[in-house]
C-alpha cells in the first residue's frame, strides 16, 4: 500500500550549464510541488503504514532549506535541476523515513520527475 503526501515551496534558481538563449538559463522561479510516496503494509494495531505527521516532519528540513530560496546557493544544489532535486531530497529525507519508496519533483503543473533511489 502506498501512502502519500504532498508538499509545496517557492523557490528560484537558473541552470547555468544550458545555452546562452535557453529560457532556463535566466533567473526564475518554480511553485514546486513534492509527493513523498511511503510504501508499506498497514501495521494491524494501528492501521497504518506511516503516521503522515512523521512524514512531515522527516521532511521539514528540507522545506526549511528550499522554499523561498535561491536553490543554486543551497549545498549539494549547484546545477538546480528538478532530478537533482529528487536525489537530494531523497538522500536527506530517506535516512528518517525507512518506508520511503519514491520522491515526485512537480516543476510545473505539467512536469515532474520522479526518483526511487536509483539512477
Ligand atoms: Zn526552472
Amino acid at each position: 500500500m502506498q501512502v502519500i503526501k504532498s508538499f509545496q515551496f517557492e523557490s528560484a534558481h537558473r541552470l547555468m550549464h544550458l545555452r546562452e538563449d535557453h529560457k532556463c538559463r535566466r533567473l526564475h522561479g518554480h511553485s514546486f510541488k513534492v509527493d513523498l510516496v511511503c510504501e508499506g503494509t498497514p501495521d494491524p494495531r494501528t492501521g497504518m503504514v506511516v503516521d503522515f505527521a512523521e512524514i512531515k516532519n522527516a521532511f521539514q528540513p528540507c522545506h526549511e532549506l528550499l522554499d523561498h530560496h535561491y536553490l543554486n546557493e543551497v549545498e549539494g544544489l549547484e546545477v538546480p535541476t528538478s532530478e537533482n532535486l529528487a536525489k537530494w531530497i531523497w538522500d536527506r529525507v530517506r535516512p528518517q523515513l525507512s518506508c520511503l519508496s519514491e520522491v515526485i519533483v512537480h516543476e510545473t503543473c505539467t512536469a515532474r520527475v520522479a526518483y526511487r533511489g536509483t539512477e
